[in-house]
């Protein structure tokens, strides 16, 4: 596919049993075969042992310490499982079912979107404030399953949240993903973040990378060039490349 670098970012390990999460026994394995391929195609690609981290507060571990064990070269910092204020409840917004999201907005928000949403967002603001990671995964999320039900992006009490944790994202120098599993899943008609609010990380001047989020070989590079023909149109030039060490800005 051309790629001269790519990082394995699988699921973080989660203190519960989940289908999608990396079992904290297979820990060993996961370090080991990413070893392993990394020697293997040294001379062909560059690979990375990465994570993308899930934040739950008071749940999942803190983020440095998975990234020592792990030996990581950097991390996604996501959240997929949102929990309310006063319940130790998790409403699981993402995954291929749209009834579990309608479930648990009932069950756990008494269908109160503003309150549900709120709540992702304030999620996502705390593990940008109390963790250390790279990248911002899939910002926009809870739109997925809401497919224009519930709630409206536009509106501004929305808005108002995005603005929220954008300042924050600048505030701690933080990576915008530009993710396409949305538009090729066809779970959603843009990009996680959409467009508006792709345009005001641009005006904020938030680096970005762009992400297939690929859960199979074949899904790796789906979207990139349609991305990145988006995002030069919203007038970013350049985009963050890991080089080992540190992220180092090239021409998109
Ligand atoms: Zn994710």
């Amino acid at each position: 596919m051309g790629f001269v670098a790519m990082g394995f970012t699988e699921h973080s390990p989660l203190p519960f049993e989940t289908y999608y999460a990396l079992p904290q026994q297979r820990e060993q394995e996961y370090m080991d075969e990413t070893n392993r391929l990394t020697r293997k195609y040294a001379d062909q690609i560059k690979l990375y042992r990465a994570l993308e981290q899930d934040f739950i507060p008071g749940v999942t571990e803190d983020f440095s310490s998975v990234s020592e064990r792990l030996q990581l070269a950097y991390s996604i910092g996501s959240v997929h499982l949102v929990k309310p204020e006063s319940s130790d409840d998790l409403w699981f917004i993402d995954g291929p079912e749209r009834q579990k999201y309608d479930d648990g907005l009932d069950q756990f928000f008494d269908g109160d979107i503003r309150n549900a949403v709120t709540q992702y967002y304030h999620q996502m603001n705390q593990m940008i404030e109390s963790q250390v990671f790279d990248v911002v995964g899939h910002l926009d999320k809870i739109k997925m399953h809401n497919a224009g039900r519930f709630f409206n992006p536009e509106d501004s009490w929305v808005q108002h949240l995005v603005d929220e944790t954008l300042d924050l994202i600048k505030e701690k120098s933080l990576i915008v993903e530009v993710n396409t599993r949305g538009i090729y899943k066809k779970r959603a008609d843009s990009y996680f973040p959409d467009h508006s609010t792709l345009k005001k990380v641009h005006q904020l001047k938030i680096p970005i990378i762009i992400s297939s989020d690929a859960h199979l070989p074949e899904e790796l590079n789906l979207g990139f060039a349609e991305a990145r023909q988006h995002l030069l149109e919203f007038g970013f030039t350049t985009t963050l490349f890991f080089e080992g060490y540190s992220w180092i800005e090239l021409p998109l």
